[in-house]
This record gives structure tokens, C-alpha cells and sequence, in this order.
């Protein structure tokens, strides 16, 4: 195979982000913009030895799987890889993927996961989910100015103002601040020129209480005219908050770390299940509050908490499942690395009425471990261990010194809820091998159209 040459390629598998894998002749390659049981005219652009990297040129039979996407732009925005896909096989794929990591992976024989897997839990309206947007600001190819997004590793805006995974009042805010930007002739900001006033709009919305949070990212520290868009602004309904982040760094980080609020409150609130959280513009909060309630309810019924006991959260993040488990639990402990984000889960705590989670800012590789020793041979009365632990981390998974701590501190169970099935299966071999067994599990899709999949698995201690 070389580049250049133009091949018909059956696709047969998705990789990692969701690009159709296809042979031909024995050779793999790798085609973007495919569906599982598409036949396709490519082009490779790029030949290795064993695998290669083709470009779509022309479906010569689409798969029966294949849908027209919703969302016009879905090509070439890149948000949504797998739109293009109906929702059904969408969940049925990432439901396989996770199975084939805890089996390869993982080791975890087939039987054992046909026996403990449930049904995967999918949306039953997959449009319109995320609770935040943004949006970047700049012009379209004719220069006018537009919210949209960069096309592949361009500078240049593609319009698109109704993200259909979005709330459907940030057309509404964005057609608002881009007309008051015209009127003002404020500029976008200019990412090669480092110029231009205007970055990002982020928007956030409370599913539970309809308040909106507008926040518009600045290469600057003031916004002429503001109190002609907050006037605007504050005219649509549940309007909550208005503020400004200077970010006057070249960087693609989207927020700068200083807000200033412009009107209303610096927050808004919201609700999973009956936890109220106040989200400022830096907090992080679950994109998806309709999946995560579910989410986090499975993780509890897991957790199997009867009002005694001692639960670890660790990778808490701002204490959303702290504060579910605290609810049921005697004493919940959560550990989290970003001290801003510790702050949040405290306040959080706070306006619940919350009284037994306590919160801990460090690396879990280094609380667990210096709370286990502290705790064990000097403290004998005093118990390190855990009855239960949850852990939600990264995608990098846990740092085998959480896993191995997690094992001696004898927890009867453990909830493993994972944004990465590799790295999950990785840490279930660890603790499969070390004392626990794999009993319930479940994959929960916080991001319809997407690759990502959340799984939540049931670990109990085996009898010795
Ligand atoms: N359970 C939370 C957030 C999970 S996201 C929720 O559902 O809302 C994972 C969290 O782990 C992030 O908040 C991240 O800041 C934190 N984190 C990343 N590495 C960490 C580490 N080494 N030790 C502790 N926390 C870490």
C-alpha cells in the first residue's frame, strides 16, 4: 500500500475515536467519517507498514447502521464522531468496547461478564444534554464576525450557533452579544495576532432551576459599553449571572482564572437528585445532569450504604458523589487535587446541610497512603479502614498505589466509576488479583454522538 493509491475498503470495526477500521487485501486502514458496514472509495494518505490512514472519498454502499446526522455541521466540527451513526448502535458499540477492554484487557472471562454487566443506560432523547457551551468567537471565511467553531487546526470560525447538544436559548444569548458586538465594533479576538478583545462564550444552564450563567472570555480587562449587553442580556428569562474572564495569555486554555461578575450573582444553582450545588464560571460540574443522576444513583445503590458506614470518595472532584453517599453513609472522606475545587465541594456541603463528609486536597497516591499509616500503627483504636470506596478518576485510572492502599484498608466494597474502559479493565485485573471480585456493572452514556462512555462497576470482597 502506498500514498496516493485509491482503495474500496470494507469497515468492519470504530477505533478509540470513533474512525472506521476497514482491510483490504490484508492491510488495515483507518478511515475517518466511516460507519461499521460501510463499503468506501479511499484514498491513503498515510502508508505504514502494517496499517495506514485513508481519506473518505465516496461511500459506494452505506452501512445500514448509517443515519443523516441532525446537526448540519457535524462533519466538520469534530465534537460529535459518531452522529452520523443511529443512537442505538451508537450504545450498542461503546457497550462492545467496554466488554472487549474488561476481556482483554482486564482478563475478565466472558461468562463473568455476561452474568454481572447490566443493560447499558442510554438517553431517550440523545439532543440537547449538555447543561454547558463554548462558544468561540471570530470571523467566517468572508470575514464576518461568527460563533462557531475553529475548522480542523485553522483560525477560521465555522458558523454554527445552534450546537445541537446544547440548550437552545445559547443561539438566543449568542445572536444578542454578536450584534452588540457589530454595533460596537468591539473586535473577536485574533489567535495568530494575539489582538482583539472578544474569545469565548460560555454558557451554563441549571436543567433543574432554567438559570442561565453567561461569562464572556476577554483579551482585556474591560468590555466597552457592557451595561448595553448586560441590559440586553438580563431581558431573557432566568438570566442569573453575567460575568467577565480576563485571559490575556496566548494559550488555548479557554478561561482565564479571574472573573469578574458584571451583573447578578457570581453563580448559579442547580440540582442532581436532591443535592444543590452553586456553579461559578471555573467550577466543574457534570456536563450531562440528566445521565448523571443516573449515574451517580447506581453508584449508591452500589455502594449499599445502611447509615453506619465509613466511605472513601476519592477523585472527588467538587463532592457531587460525596454529597450522595453522605446522605446514607456514617462518615464520607474525599480526596481531590485541586484546592479550588475542595473549596467548592466544602461550600457544596455547606448549603445541603451536609455535616459528615470531611474533604482532603492531595494526590490520592499520597493521602490514602500517609492517612493509612498515620492512622493504623499509631492510632490502633482509631480504624483506617474503609467499609466502602469510590473511586472516579481520571482517565489515566488510579496510580497502583491508590489500588494497593484500597486493598489494605479491607474495604467490603468497592465502586469503580470510570471515563476510560482501558484503564478501568487495567485496575480491575489489579484488584481481581488482589481480593475482589467483579459482581455488578454498567455502562452509562454521558455523551451521546460521541466516543466517550462512562462504566460503573460493583467490586466486593471475596470470603477468605
Ligand atoms: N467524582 C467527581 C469528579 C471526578 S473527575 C464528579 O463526579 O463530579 C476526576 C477528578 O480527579 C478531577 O476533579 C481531578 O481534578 C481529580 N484528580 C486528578 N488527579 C488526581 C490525583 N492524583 N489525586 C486526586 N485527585 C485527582
Amino acid at each position: 500500500m502506498r500514498k496516493n493509491d485509491i482503495v474500496t475498503v470494507t469497515i468492519e470495526d470504530f477505533g478509540i475515536n470513533g474512525e472506521g477500521i476497514g482491510k483490504t487485501k490484508g492491510y488495515t486502514l483507518f478511515v475517518k467519517d466511516t460507519v461499521i458496514g460501510d463499503v468506501a472509495e479511499v484514498k491513503v494518505m498515510k502508508a505504514k507498514k502494517n496499517y495506514g490512514y485513508g481519506k473518505l472519498l465516496k461511500i459506494l454502499k452505506p452501512s445500514k447502521d448509517r443515519v443523516t446526522p441532525d446537526c448540519p455541521v457535524a462533519r466538520q466540527c469534530g465534537g460529535c464522531q459518531i452522529q452520523m451513526v443511529s443512537y442505538d448502535k451508537q450504545l450498542e458499540y461503546k457497550n462492545r468496547k467496554v466488554w472487549n477492554n474488561l476481556k482483554h484487557i482486564g482478563g475478565i472471562p466472558e461468562e463473568l461478564l455476561a452474568r454481572v454487566m447490566e443493560q447499558p443506560c442510554g438517553m431517550k432523547e440523545p439532543y440537547r444534554y449538555r447543561n454547558k457551551a463554548q462558544f468561540p468567537i471570530g470571523r467566517d471565511r468572508n470575514g464576518k464576525l461568527a460563533a462557531g467553531f475553529y475548522v480542523g487546526h485553522t483560525h477560521q470560525i465555522i458558523p454554527c450557533d445552534d450546537c445541537l447538544l446544547g440548550v437552545k436559548v445559547n443561539r438566543k444569548i449568542l445572536d444578542i452579544i454578536l450584534a452588540f458586538m457589530e454595533r460596537y465594533q468591539i473586535e473577536p479576538y485574533n489567535e495568530e495576532q494575539h489582538r482583539g478583545l472578544v474569545r469565548h462564550i460560555l454558557i451554563r444552564y441549571g436543567f433543574a432551576t432554567d438559570e442561565i450563567m453567561v461569562c464572556l472570555v476577554l483579551n482585556g480587562r474591560r468590555l466597552p459599553h457592557a451595561e448595553v449587553l448586560t441590559g440586553k442580556l438580563a431581558g431573557i428569562p432566568k438570566m442569573t449571572s453575567i460575568s467577565v474572564s480576563i485571559n490575556t495569555e496566548k494559550t488555548n486554555v479557554i478561561m482565564g482564572k479571574e472573573i469578574v461578575t458584571l451583573w447578578g450573582q457570581g453563580y448559579i444553582t442547580d440540582y442532581i437528585e436532591d443535592i444543590k450545588y452553586q456553579i461559578s464560571p471555573l467550577s466543574f460540574y457534570q456536563v450531562n445532569p440528566v445521565q448523571t443522576g443516573d449515574l451517580y444513583r447506581t453508584a449508591l445503590e452500589y455502594a449499599d450504604l445502611h447509615g453506619e458506614e465509613t466511605v472513601w470518595d476519592v477523585y472527588c472532584g467538587i463532592g457531587t458523589i460525596s454529597l450522595f453517599l453522605a446522605q446514607k453513609a456514617g462518615r464520607v472522606y474525599g480526596v481531590e487535587i485541586i484546592p479550588q475545587t475542595i473549596e467548592d465541594a466544602k461550600r457544596n456541603a455547606g448549603i445541603n446541610g451536609i455535616l459528615n463528609a470531611e474533604f482532603f486536597t492531595g494526590k490520592a497516591e499520597e493521602v490514602l497512603p500517609e492517612y493509612y499509616k498515620e492512622y493504623t500503627p499509631r492510632h490502633p483504636g482509631r480504624k483506617a479502614e474503609a467499609d466502602v470506596i469510590v473511586v472516579d478518576p481520571p482517565r489515566k485510572g488510579c496510580a497502583e498505589s491508590v489500588l494497593e492502599t484500597m486493598v489494605r484498608m479491607r474495604p467490603r466494597r468497592i465502586v469503580y466509576v470510570s471515563c476510560d474502559s482501558a484503564t478501568l479493565a487495567r485496575d480491575l485485573k489489579y484488584l481481581r488479583e488482589n481480593g475482589y471480585e467483579l459482581d455488578r456493572g454498567k455502562v452509562v452514556d454521558m455523551f451521546p454522538h460521541t466516543v466517550h462512555v462512562e462504566t460503573v462497576c460493583l467490586l466486593t470482597k471475596k470470603a477468605q
